[in-house]
């Protein structure tokens, strides 16, 4: 039986990822720190043999008993006000974490796919941003911590595959939306959906002309699925390019959950890129992967989960002590 690690095991991606490996048949060990992951995403694993956890934090050096086929380094603080919290973690894992990962894929002769990001391209000044493009990227500014570490990610994983000949995938993953996000990690699904519910109104960032392109979590997995598959090296976005801006996205999600509530406008935050859109040619070329769940569907399906949460769980606000985190 082949054998994948993967890293942010109990996030919003490593969980779904965990599901589809599992339902592959493949063994799969979860990583996790907890730091921003929950349990509650995989704890129906927990009861299956080909299913194990290890509570770490892979910017310390990773052991792993026994053979590996591969490994997906999807462990990362994942939305902006998370890089506020905790800048540092955020670079030590998506660079110390990552070399620890490729260190092991060396060691064990495994293949790697790292999880890298559309916030390589910063605030892109080509748009569809195709993977040929360098990005605008501001290293000092708040996203600076993900942004940099991810392109580090990205340049330390092309190393080791020219320098060590190991086998390595990156993928650009763009907005991605879905059951298990987190409800209060500020990203824009999760935020306009959870104020619907509450009855509070909707906070648009700016003037809301900004735009993004969201993809629905199954098509992200599948897409990941095939380019781990694939033979091919270079990096691989991964995204629904069906762009709306985030006033539209509003008006949507008002109307999605038959909420009264309005529009209130609140400043943009700094650095907060201006237009998103994947140019996924690449992807159908390759993968002939293209995604196939349209923002409508894929919203009533994300409404459905957080309609399951409990009252307490809607109401909880964020306030995790991070601390003691180094
Ligand atoms: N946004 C917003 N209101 C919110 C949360 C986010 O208008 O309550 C905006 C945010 O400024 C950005 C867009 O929605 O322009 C997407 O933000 P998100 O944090 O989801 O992802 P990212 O900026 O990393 O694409």
């Amino acid at each position: 039986m082949k054998k994948v690690l993967i890293t942010g095991a109990a996030g919003f991606l490593g969980s779904h990822l965990c599901d589809r490996f599992i339902n592959e048949g493949l063994h799969v060990i979860g990583m996790d720190n907890l730091i921003t992951g929950d349990l509650k995403n995989i704890e129906h694993l927990f009861k299956l043999k080909n299913f194990e956890f290890y509570h770490h934090d892979v910017s310390k050096f990773v052991h792993v008993p026994g053979k590996l086929d591969y490994i997906l380094h999807f462990a990362s603080p994942a939305s902006p006000i998370d890089y506020l919290k905790i800048p540092i973690q955020t670079l030590k894992v998506g660079s110390l974490g990552t070399h620890n990962l490729l260190g092991l894929a060396k060691e064990k002769n495994a293949r790697i796919l790292i999880a890298s990001t559309s916030e390589v391209y910063g605030d892109p000044l080509i748009h569809p941003q195709t993977e040929d493009y360098y990005g605008n990227v501001n290293t000092i500014g708040p996203r600076g911590v993900y942004d940099e570490a991810k392109r580090f990610q990205e340049s330390i994983t092309m190393a080791y595959h020219t320098y060590h000949g190991i086998e390595t995938r990156i993928v650009r993953i763009f907005n991605t939306y879905g059951p298990r996000m987190r409800l209060n990690d500020g990203r824009v699904v999760p935020a306009f959906i959870g104020q619907a519910l509450r009855g509070e109104d909707l906070t648009v960032f700016g003037d809301g002309s900004q735009t993004r392109s969201f993809c629905y979590v199954d098509d992200l997995i599948e897409g990941i699925y095939r380019l781990l598959f694939s033979d091919y090296v270079n990096p691989v976005n991964i995204g629904n390019p069906n762009e709306i801006t985030i006033a539209d996205f509003a008006e949507e999600i008002i109307k999605l959950t038959g909420t009264d509530q309005k529009v209130i406008y609140k400043p943009l935050p700094v650095n907060d890129p201006l237009q998103r859109q994947p140019d996924i040619t690449r992807a159908k070329e390759i993968l002939n992967w293209e995604p196939k769940i349209g923002r409508s569907e894929g919203m009533k399906k994300t409404l459905d989960y957080f309609k399951s949460l409990t009252k307490e769980e809607l109401y909880k606000s964020e306030h995790k002590d991070f601390s003691s985190y180094s």
